[in-house]
């Protein structure tokens, strides 16, 4: 099968809570000094799925499509390391303050300008903004069905068998391609690059598309975005601890079980 998957480059999840700081005023994440950002993780699942799948098929390509800053080349690298065939960053002024809307039909258009895909695969979510809309955006703009949250997909004749999490269970659903499917965590470990596929990676091609090369960039930019961000704050979590007083466990548990009932709690 002919396989796009998309990857997206995020600041580091574990970056220490002390480091990470926003600036209210200007709406924005500071990035943390001297961390740097990393493949979103559930993206190489989405690549590990689109590598299976055509290792089951005895063939295929697997794309692997980016937007971001330069850096972003690196998460490009990463799925050519793990076996993907070519990348495509999308690189461009044009891209910032772009809102997911806009991300999707970047995404979509550099897949029409690859000449389409049988599937497309991505993450269930970016872990940095969480909000997991860009592949039905993506499938809706492509014009074709969508199916999130995969934690299994094998090829059943001619369409996909997809196993869903949901969240009081699974479901199995049938797919007719092309589609767009999201990967979920679920889906298990990614293989991890050797150092001989990382050095076959840096021959791979990487193309570079502006938003004009995908004839988008009257659509880009913080004028054409259909979210409004109110606010960004790191949130004060606050916690009060009361130490139950008493001469013996009996007593402690007396007075724990009549401050419960005081605030009503039993
Ligand atoms: C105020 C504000 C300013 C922003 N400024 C910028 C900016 O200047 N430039 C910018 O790029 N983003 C910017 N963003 C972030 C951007 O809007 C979102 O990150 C983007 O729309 C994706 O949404 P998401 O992170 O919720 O992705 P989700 O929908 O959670 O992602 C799901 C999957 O979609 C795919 N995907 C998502 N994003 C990408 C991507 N970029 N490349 C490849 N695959 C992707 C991945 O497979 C991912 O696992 C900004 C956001 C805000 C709120």
């Amino acid at each position: 099968m002919n396989i796009i998957v998309c990857v997206k480059q995020i600041p580091d999840p574990e970056t220490p809570a002390s480091s990470f700081k926003v600036d209210e005023a200007a709406k924005k994440v500071i990035p943390a000094q001297g961390i740097a950002p990393v493949v979103n993780p559930y993206d190489p699942q989405a690549t590990e799925a689109a590598l299976r799948l055509n290792e089951a098929d005895g063939g295929g390509k697997v794309t692997v499509i980016s937007l971001g800053p330069d850096s972003a080349r690196d998460a490009i690298k990463h799925a050519l390391a793990m076996g993907a065939d070519e990348g495509v960053l999308l690189t461009d002024s044009a891209f910032d303050d772009i809102d997911n809307f806009q991300t999707a039909a970047a995404l979509a258009a550099a897949i029409q300008k690859l000449g389409g895909a049988d599937l497309v695969l991505m993450g269930r979510a970016a872990a940095d903004w969480d909000m997991g809309v860009v592949p039905s955006g993506v499938a809706q703009i492509l014009g074709v069905p969508c199916v999130t949250l995969a934690k299994a997909i094998e090829k059943s004749g001619s369409a996909l068998k997809v196993e869903r999490v949901l969240d009081d269970g699974f479901q199995t659903v049938e797919v007719n391609t092309p589609a767009v499917v999201s990967i979920s965590n679920e889906f298990g470990e990614p293989r991890y690059p050797q150092l001989r596929q990382i050095m076959l990676a840096a021959k791979k091609t990487v193309q570079v598309w502006s938003a004009a090369d995908l004839g988008i960039a009257g659509e880009m930019g913080a004028a054409n975005r259909v979210l409004t961000l109110d606010a960004l704050y790191v949130p004060k979590v606050e916690s009060n601890v009361e130490i139950i007083e008493g001469d013996s466990p009996e007593e402690k548990a007396r007075n724990l079980a009549q401050k419960l009932r005081a605030a009503k709690l039993v």
